[in-house]
């Protein structure tokens, strides 16, 4: 497979991902169908950081990533956003494929001591 086919399902997948506990959040959170107006701006920021990402092949998740290219206030919003959805979403889907998301979380807890 070419690097640019693996690149481009990275990119697909991780944002696949973003966008599924996106809706959960949303929606528990906002009461809202369909994503509400800061949600999609949430979308919108984590898509261009995903597509711009140097490490898309082969590391973990954005959130997860060394170089941290969130601003700040994203970040932490992104990062709530998992921790609400990604242990919702073990309950829906195959765990390998959520693993960043539970790596994250762990990572989270442990520097929080
Ligand atoms: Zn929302």
């Amino acid at each position: 497979m070419s690097i640019n086919i693996k690149k481009h399902k990275n990119i697909l997948k991780e944002k696949k991902t973003f966008d599924k506990m996106l809706k959960i959040y949303c929606k528990k959170k906002h009461q809202s169908k369909e994503l509400c107006k800061e949600c999609l701006e949430i979308q919108n920021y984590v898509y261009k950081r995903i597509e711009m990402c140097p490490f898309i092949l082969n590391k973990p998740f954005c959130a997860y990533c060394k170089i941290q290219c969130y601003k700040k206030e994203m970040k932490e919003k992104v990062i709530k956003i998992m921790k609400f959805s990604g242990p919702k979403m073990m309950f829906r889907t195959p765990i390998q494929s959520f693993r960043h998301v539970f790596q994250m979380i762990k990572y989270k807890r442990k520097k929080r001591g």
